[in-house]
C-alpha cells in the first residue's frame, strides 16, 4: 500500500531530495531546528523518506504547507540536494516548478570550512565562487564541494 500523503493547498513540495538528505534539508530551513529546540511551527510539514523515483532510484520527499521558500534558502538546498526540485503550490496546483541551481556566487549562504580562514574569525560575511571545479572561498581561496561546505 502506497504511503499516503495529503496534497497541500498552499506551499512548497520539495521533490528529487537525494535519499536520506531529506533531514538536512529540514534542518537548514530550521523547520527543525538540529539542537532538539522546535522553532514555532506555524505549518505542517510532511517528510517521505526513501521512496521509488523514476530518476533517480530512492527520493526524499518534503512537503511544506503554507510557506514558499526565499533564494537564500533555494541556495542552501542546493548545497546539499544538487537534484532537488521545487514545486510551488498556488491554490492546490502547481503554480511554479524550479530545478534547483547554485548561483555563480554565494554570499552568506555557508561557513567556509576552513577553521583557519579570516572569513571565520573576522566575522566576515562569506563568499564563494561556483567554479567548474567547485566552490572557491574567496578569503582562504581554498576550493571545496558544495556538500563540503558548513550550512
Ligand atoms: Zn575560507
Amino acid at each position: 500500500m502506497p504511503l499516503l500523503i495529503e496534497r497541500i493547498q498552499e506551499g512548497t513540495v520539495i521533490d528529487r531530495i537525494q535519499a536520506f538528505r531529506g533531514i538536512r534539508v529540514l534542518e537548514i530551513l530550521k523547520l527543525v531546528l538540529s539542537g532538539g529546540k522546535q522553532e514555532e511551527m506555524k505549518s505542517r510539514i510532511a517528510l517521505v523518506i526513501n521512496v521509488p523515483s523514476h530518476h533517480m532510484g530512492r527520493k526524499d520527499i518534503l512537503k511544506i504547507e503554507g510557506r514558499e521558500l526565499q533564494p537564500a534558502e533555494v541556495n542552501k538546498i542546493a548545497l546539499i540536494a544538487p537534484q532537488a526540485r521545487l514545486n510551488v503550490i498556488r491554490g492546490g496546483k502547481v503554480a511554479k516548478k524550479q530545478d534547483v541551481k547554485l548561483p555563480p556566487k554565494l554570499e552568506d549562504i555557508a561557513i567556509c570550512p576552513n577553521p583557519q580562514c579570516i572569513s571565520r574569525s573576522e566575522r566576515e560575511s562569506s563568499v564563494f565562487l561556483n567554479e567548474p571545479s567547485g566552490l572557491r572561498c574567496q578569503y582562504c581561496e581554498r576550493l571545496f564541494a558544495p556538500n563540503e561546505l558548513l550550512v
